[in-house]
């Protein structure tokens, strides 16, 4: 028998907000910015007046600069999917360089042109199907294998097309129209449904290589639809590669600072934040009562549930006040500006609405979702103690009297609110 908490469907969605994206946040961001990137770049080519051969040679080589290093910081950040798409887009890159820098009447360009537009967003998408570990594992280097045998058989394929004469194929199945794209309509309506996923993924999920994966193929989209715009290849795939090393390093940065089990700000957002808390403020530590007891009884993921509520339901009063996990059931709360006094209130409403959560503990057998499963009814406490910076110079030791507050509110008997004794 397994039990999980059922939590009432107010707090669930709003856990589910804050903990289902686990590290990349601001999908609005992240989808709106990348696009409006990809405008500018097309708007500007449109009008740019040529580049010097100077820049021109600079901005043709940064993609084959950048797209390696993000490929090694995704393989140190343990992003082993983005490292895969900075691979493939710069494989893609170089065959747009050495192979389709002539014009596309001639039929070997063209072959290769469709044949790269269909393969990119494809195998792009095939990604989404790889695990993220480290980047030489066997799926990962079967993958690259594969897409390696998709080049060899590509190269046979269009060698061999481009003897005949096609232009009966072209005409009635891959319509095209030229004034706005040299790509077949078809492939557009490929590169428009893949990027529809990748988009779609970026709101649902919000995942580091959903991220990279969206603007990888709204990239090359860009470059393979308006191939015909001077310098379009080398541009948008710089603009791409600095996309990604931006996703890498501000994925990484979450990463280190917001709790992956509750999605709050963890540990090390608290030590950067406790510097800067001004000339008054206050500290309350606050710590889940016998929480061991509630994880032997009700299992650990049931525990972890009841973490991710605590988060919440502290993350939801906003009041001026910042939340932090400090590490296992304890969690930090930040009050700028207000005195332990000023605070306890605050503190005193928060400990009740724990205390009155109805926590559903629902029993049914392992991996079934029973309807007529015996729902239990539990509750939890908090204990919380609360210091401000009274007389004292270091934050530290304003964090450290509120956890000695936070131990006379355990010792007198729990599920309370303590403050510190001002001498
Ligand atoms: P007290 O009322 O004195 O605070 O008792 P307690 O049982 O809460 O305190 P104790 O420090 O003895 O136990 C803390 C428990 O919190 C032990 C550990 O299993 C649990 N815990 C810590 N981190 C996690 C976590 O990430 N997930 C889960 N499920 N449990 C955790
Ligand atoms: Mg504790
Ligand atoms: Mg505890």
């Amino acid at each position: 028998m397994i039990q999980r908490i059922q939590l009432e469907q107010r707090y669930h969605q709003q856990a589910m907000q804050l903990f289902s994206i686990p590290l990349c946040r601001h999908a609005f961001f992240r989808f709106g910015a990348p696009v409006l990137l990809a405008l500018i770049v097309l708007a500007g080519l449109h009008h740019a007046s040529p580049f010097s051969t100077t820049n021109e040679a600079l901005v043709k080589s940064l993609p084959y600069i950048l797209l390696p290093v993000a490929v090694f910081l995704g393989e140190l950040f343990n992003q082993s999917r983005t490292s895969l798409a900075a691979i493939l887009l710069l494989f893609s890159y170089h065959i747009i360089q050495t192979w389709l820098q002539s014009p596309l009447s001639i039929p070997f360009t063209k072959l290769a042109y469709t044949v790269l537009a269909v393969a990119l967003p494809l195998n792009l998408l095939m990604i989404h199907r790889l695990p993220e570990r480290r980047l030489m594992t066997r799926s990962n280097v079967f993958f690259l294998g594969a897409v390696l045998v998709q080049f060899i058989g590509a190269v046979f394929l269009v060698n061999l097309l481009a003897s005949f004469d096609l232009t009966l194929i072209w005409q009635q199945y891959l319509i095209s129209f030229p004034l706005i794209s040299r790509l077949p309509v078809v492939i557009i309506l490929l590169f428009i449904a893949v990027l529809t996923i990748h988009a779609m993924l970026v709101f649902k999920r919000n995942h580091p290589h959903d991220h990279a994966l969206f603007i990888g193929t709204l990239f090359s989209a860009l470059t393979l639809t308006f191939f015909h715009y001077s310098m379009i290849s080398s541009v948008a795939y710089s603009v791409l590669s600095l996309l990604l090393l931006t996703n890498l390093i501000s994925c990484s940065h979450e990463l280190a600072y917001i709790d992956q089990l509750t999605g709050i700000p963890g540990r090390r957002s608290l030590d950067t934040e406790i510097k800067h808390l001004g000339r008054t403020y206050s500290i309350a530590m606050l710590d889940i009562d016998h929480f061991k007891v509630f994880n032997d009884t009700y299992g650990h993921n049931t525990g972890d549930d009841v973490l991710r509520l605590v988060a919440s339901i502290l993350a939801k009063q906003s009041n001026n006040a910042k939340v932090y996990r400090y590490g296992g059931e304890e969690f930090t709360i930040i009050f700028k500006g207000r005195t332990q006094n000023d605070s306890l209130r605050f503190l005193e409403q928060i400990r009740k609405q724990i205390e009155a959560y109805p926590l559903k503990v629902q029993d049914h057998p392992k991996g079934e979702h029973s309807m007529d499963a015996d729902i239990a009814s539990t509750n939890i406490t908090v204990s919380i103690g609360v210091s401000d910076n009274h007389k004292m110079d270091n934050p530290y030791s304003v964090l450290k009297a509120a956890d000695k507050a936070l131990y006379r509110a355990k010792s007198n008997g729990r599920n309370q609110v303590c403050q510190r004794l001002h001498a």
